[in-house]
């Protein structure tokens, strides 16, 4: 049942401010007693298993304009935090960030899918495609108190723990630095320098499930055989998604070779930080991250 807020029978407001201006007076007037909606998918189940309850007022972001927007800009891809989620997969700017559309394709259904945004799943903090993007070096572009600022990911998701993160800033885009990306490093690859990239889910079922753990490895190995560029990053459940950096290091300048996969498994299990519950244990997830990203470089590294 949704048990609103602030006494029975009411509804809900719905406000829809038309630009940033008017959202940022909204907010100050709302004053705490809102929430953001954006597909509100996730929400929705809040509500209805009672999590949370329903607030007084709505902001929904669906007017403000760009907020869907999809571009490149210079050296950056940009992608406004309302972008369905679905879109991830089928716009063809989306070929830049395989990681991020495997990512997708394995959350909920298609259905859900055309309603869900990519803001929403990262705000969640606990979203499947957030190891996807902290493996691209995601920053996101934050409307604060302050103004517009970029944040990095990788510090968002800290910031859920140290405090610096403000529940009344909205995600306006997620941008994704493709200098840094070895598969858009166009001016600067090697000719027959290699690619190596998957992304792998664990639920509790083969499809349309929560995950258990998820990973992400990109890497880029140059003509002289060695990991020029490696970034990973494990998550899953409700846990934290994080970068794995000494796994990274294990990597870099190094040989490419299949004999890497085992001991790239054991370091990724040692240091993925995670935790245990009803479905399973933190050991069973920390050895599970450890297992797919093994899995995945002898796969990748076999072809
Ligand atoms: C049946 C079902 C299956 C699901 N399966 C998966 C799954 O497999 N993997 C997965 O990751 N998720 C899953 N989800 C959760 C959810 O659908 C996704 O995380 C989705 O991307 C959330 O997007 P949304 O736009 O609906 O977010 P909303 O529900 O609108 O918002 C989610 C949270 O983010 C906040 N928020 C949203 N946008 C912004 C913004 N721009 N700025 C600031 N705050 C914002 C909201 O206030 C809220 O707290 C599932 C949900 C359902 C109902």
């Amino acid at each position: 049942m949704v048990i609103p807020a602030y006494g029975s029978g009411a509804m809900p407001s719905v406000w829809q401010p038309e630009d940033m201006e008017e959202l940022r007076m909204l907010r100050n007037r709302l004053n705490g007693s809102f929430c953001y909606a954006a597909g509100a998918t996730l929400l929705r189940t809040q509500w209805e298993g009672g999590l949370v309850p329903s607030p007084e007022h709505m902001i929904s972001l669906a007017r403000i304009p760009g907020t869907s927007d999809v571009y490149l800009d210079g050296d950056r891809m940009v992608i406004g935090a309302l972008t369905r989620l679905n879109r991830c997969i089928t716009e063809g700017l989306f070929h830049h960030l395989p990681l991020l559309q495997e990512a997708v394709k394995t959350i909920a259904a298609p259905s859900i899918r055309n309603v869900a945004t990519i803001g929403g799943n990262i705000v969640s903090g606990v979203g499947d495609t957030l190891p996807a993007l902290l493996a691209y070096n995601a920053e996101l572009q934050w409307m604060t108190d302050a103004g517009l600022e970029i944040r990095t990911l990788d510090s968002w998701l800290k910031g859920g723990r140290d405090g610096s993160r403000n529940p009344s800033d909205v995600l306006i885009s997620i941008q994704i630095p493709l200098d840094k990306l070895p598969v858009s490093d166009l001016k600067n690859q090697e000719p027959d320098a290699r690619e190596i990239a998957f992304y792998r889910k664990l639920g509790r079922r083969e499809t349309f499930s929560a995950s258990l753990v998820t990973i992400a490895f990109q890497g880029e190995i140059g003509t002289d055989g060695r990991w020029k560029k490696v970034a990973i990053a494990a998550g899953g459940g409700s846990g934290v998604a994080m970068r794995l950096p000494a796994s990274e290091q294990l990597l870099l300048r190094e040989k490419a070779s299949l004999m890497q996969a085992e001991p790239l498994g054991r370091s990724a299990s040692a240091e993925f930080v995670t935790y245990g519950d009803v479905f399973a244990t933190e050991q069973y997830r920390k050895q599970t991250a450890g297992n797919l990203l093994g899995a995945g470089l002898w796969e990748a590294l076999y072809r």
